[in-house]
């Protein structure tokens, strides 16, 4: 069977550094895949098992066109089967872009003189919020740059202030934040105000491509980095997000690097991290693109289907950064998250008719598609858009969620949550036939229950959305 070293049993411990160079190449360089390896490791994905790294690098070595086909076929099936066709959506929202760092990629980084530099007021950010939920958001991402100012108080207030406006029949009902890695002290204090998922990106898991891309600031520490997301866990915050930024380093390298990531985390703290993003490097203001390590369209949605089969049950985001046509393709076999109608420049929610500038933003996106044009696409194609909060504000967090993530959950949960917050959107923000469309594809999905006294509850949920009650769920 499969090959599976016991040389390198580093032994996991809270709070420190897990990654081993030698482990991720080697398990690369052994990773001879026949057919039926590829097979065999395709068949246990479907079984809903999590793969060990040497089978996920078995996938990542397979190149025969005929076996690719069938690893993106099997993506695609455990898609539809773990998460049928529901798509969550949220949106970002850059608080400020201050940052002491010196990132060689982002626009954002402190030697950039030609970056606008600017930090949300109060109002500012409540305009902010205001103009998300007028298009009918209610989960976003607050960022940050890494800065003095940007404190675990101000990031917790600002979670506050976000979480206190109402605009209409508009609220934000899940926060979660992508800023830089905190002490204990300051994770506790972020929790505290309420947080969903905290990202910290490891940009890259190779320690000689992090140093090259970090030459400055307080990110210099990869070991710090690395170790952040345990210091979430030591504080109380059970839903953490990894990430890699593709483009810096080898993706294989990458993607074994977040495998061994979510090992370490099921290893200390028995709950793999909530979701994965695989943001892949961007145009950025004086940024002088190195293309060593760029990857190609066909490599990187075949990763995603590798990591869908990898980790069955982790959530996995793709933005904005990519195109409509690879976001549309890269969605049938993975993605369980993206975001929509989404604007990076500081202060473009609210002023609406803004021109994009890449002085003004971290990276360039290529995805302007408003949030009703990704509706419309979505519903056009049969997915079912979700604005689903339920989990994380009925405590279905953490370990706690891994013991819910059966199909049975979803089906319980998730799919009927999807359509009472879809409905929401319908009554409170479609216009152009998107409503019509959306209550055909609610009655598509009520028929395919199977349980009617199931099927009645939810009927009468959905009526009473209608008759203007909002924020029910399962
Ligand atoms: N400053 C915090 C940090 O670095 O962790 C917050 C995150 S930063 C604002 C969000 C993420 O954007 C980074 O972690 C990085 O992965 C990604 N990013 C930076 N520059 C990028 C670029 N040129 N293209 C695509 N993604 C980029
Ligand atoms: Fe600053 Fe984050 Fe950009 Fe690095 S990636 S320069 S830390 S905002």
């Amino acid at each position: 069977m499969i090959y599976e070293p016991q040389l390198y049993a580093i032994k996991d411990k809270p709070m420190t550094p897990f990654i081993s160079e030698r482990e991720i190449e080697e398990t690369l360089q052994r990773a001879v895949p026949s057919g039926e390896q590829v097979r065999a490791i395709i068949d246990k994905s479907l079984h809903k098992t999590r793969l060990s790294m040497q089978e996920t690098a078995m996938l990542v070595n397979t190149t025969d066109p005929e076996l690719v086909e069938e690893i993106k076929a099997g993506a695609r099936r455990l898609k539809e089967q773990v998460y049928g066709k529901r798509i969550v959506l949220f949106a970002p929202l850059y608080v400020g872009n201050l940052c002491v760092n010196n990132c060689e990629y982002c626009g954002f980084r402190a030697a950039n003189k030609d970056q606008k530099r600017t930090t949300l007021s109060r109002d500012e950010l409540i305009r902010e919020v205001e103009s998300l939920e007028e298009m009918g958001q209610k989960r976003l991402i607050l960022v940050y740059g890494e800065h003095p100012k940007y404190t675990p108080e101000f990031i917790a207030d600002s979670v506050r202030t976000v979480y206190k406006v109402k605009k209409d029949n508009g609220e934000i009902r899940r926060v979660n934040i992508n800023a830089a890695p905190l002490d204990i002290e300051g994770f506790r204090t972020v929790h505290e105000a309420g947080i969903g998922t905290y990202q910290v990106f490891q940009e890259s898991y190779h320690r000689g491509a992090y140093a090259r891309y970090h030459t400055g600031g307080v990110k210099k520490d990869y070991d710090w980095r690395i170790s952040a997301l345990d210091r979430a866990q030591e504080a109380g915050i059970d839903d953490v997000g990894i990430g890699a930024l593709f483009g810096l380093y080898d993706w294989r390298f990458e993607v074994l690097g977040l495998i061994r990531h979510v090992n370490h985390l099921e290893a200390v703290y028995n709950v793999g991290p909530h979701t994965i993003s695989f943001p892949r490097l961007q145009r950025a203001s004086n940024v002088k693109y190195d293309p060593g390590w760029e990857m190609t369209d066909e490599e990187f949605t075949r990763m995603v289907a590798i990591l869908r089969l990898a980790v069955p049950y982790t959530g996995l985001i793709l933005t904005a950064r990519e195109p409509a046509a690879i976001r549309d393709e890269i969605l049938q076999f993975g993605v369980s998250q993206i975001d929509g109608g989404t604007k990076i420049e500081m202060k473009a929610y609210a002023e609406k008719e803004r021109e994009q500038d890449l002085d003004a933003e971290q990276f360039a996106i290529n995805d302007n598609r408003s949030l009703s044009e990704v509706m419309n696409e979505l519903i056009g194609n049969d997915y079912l858009p979700s604005f689903c909060t339920a989990c994380y504000r009925a405590g279905r967090t953490g370990e706690h969620f891994m013991e819910f993530s059966v199909p049975g959950f979803i089906k319980r949960y998730c799919t009927p949550n999807a359509m009472l917050t879809l409905a929401e959107y319908l009554e409170d923000y479609a216009h152009n036939g998107i409503r019509e469309k959306g209550y055909r594809l609610i009655q598509k999905n009520l028929q395919e229950l199977e349980n009617d006294h199931f099927k009645a509850r939810l009927e009468e949920r959905l009526e009473r959305v209608r008759q203007g009650e909002r924020d029910l769920y399962f």
